[in-house]
């Protein structure tokens, strides 16, 4: 057993040194180091157009960083097919917009990845499925199309496909703000039980409540970069500069 520390560690899941991106002229991630350690739970809040959204998509290779590096799971991110292929595998993904298929059920949703990337029979991916959509309580749901189910059912099941492909790590990227208030909860719920299950998660969200009870550190982002990042009692008591606290000021 290794030392849980140093480039090799087993102990890391992603982690990010340097990374920097543009979007033609405008520099939208600068400099940032992050690292992410198996069971950590990281909550990511700042302003909107903070670059927010592009560090998580820039993680599982929706959009690529021009400097830098990124690695997921000892594996460095580059134009490489099977490098995909590993973000593809370890990394869920849940997204503000559920982005179901919306002509696949429920459950050829959830089995869909597991076939097509792993390799995975039908039988075993239909029983995989079950299960995960057993664990966010939504079973009954599963032979129905994503149309007809609510925003807080979808947002599951979207949950319930990542957790299918058996992933390292689990990224969100605001999952409750497209959500109806009454459903926001019911979606922080299933997310707090997968906490509760030792999953690592990054998750981009502005809910406060869900921050201070759930993650080990909170890390506050604004114009591409991490500003301040601490432990959820000493980012909300005692926000260490004035971007952070008028942040704080405005949401909470
Ligand atoms: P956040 O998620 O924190 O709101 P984003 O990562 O979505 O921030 O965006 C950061 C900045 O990058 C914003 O100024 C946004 O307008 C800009 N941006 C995002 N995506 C693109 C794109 N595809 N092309 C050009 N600019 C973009
Ligand atoms: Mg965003």
């Amino acid at each position: 057993m290794t030392v849980a520390s140093g480039p090799m560690s087993a102990d890391v899941v992603i982690r990010m040194e340097g990374v920097q991106k543009w979007y033609d002229h405008f520099q939208v991630l600068k400099d940032i180091d992050l690292e992410v350690h198996r069971g950590e739970r990281i909550v990511i809040c700042g302003p909107s157009g903070s670059g927010k959204s592009t560090l998580i998509r820039c993680i599982n290779q929706l959009e690529r960083h021009q400097k830098g590096r990124i690695t997921v799971n000892g594996v460095e991110l580059g134009p490489h097919h099977r490098q995909l292929d590993t973000v593809r595998r370890e990394v869920g993904m849940v997204f503000q917009s559920f982005n179901l298929f919306p002509h696949l059920t429920v459950l050829e949703n959830c089995m869909l990845a597991p076939m097509k990337v792993r390799g995975t029979t039908k039988a075993d991916a239909k029983a995989t499925a079950l299960r995960y959509l057993e664990r966010v309580r939504i079973p009954e749901q599963a032979d129905k199309y994503p149309g007809q189910l609510s925003g807080g059912q979808q947002q599951r099941v979207a949950i319930a496909r990542s957790l299918c492909m058996n992933p390292k790590v689990m990224l969100f990227d605001e999952p409750t703000s497209a959500l109806d208030p009454e459903m926001v909860k019911e979606v922080l719920d299933t997310m707090i039980g997968l906490a509760e299950d030792g999953m690592t998660m990054l998750c981009v969200t502005h809910e406060m409540g869900f921050a201070k009870s759930v993650a080990h550190r909170v890390i506050f982002m604004d114009r591409g970069e991490i500003v301040e990042q601490n432990t959820p009692e000493a980012f909300f008591s005692a926000p260490k500069s004035e971007r952070t606290r008028s942040f704080l000021g405005q949401i909470l």
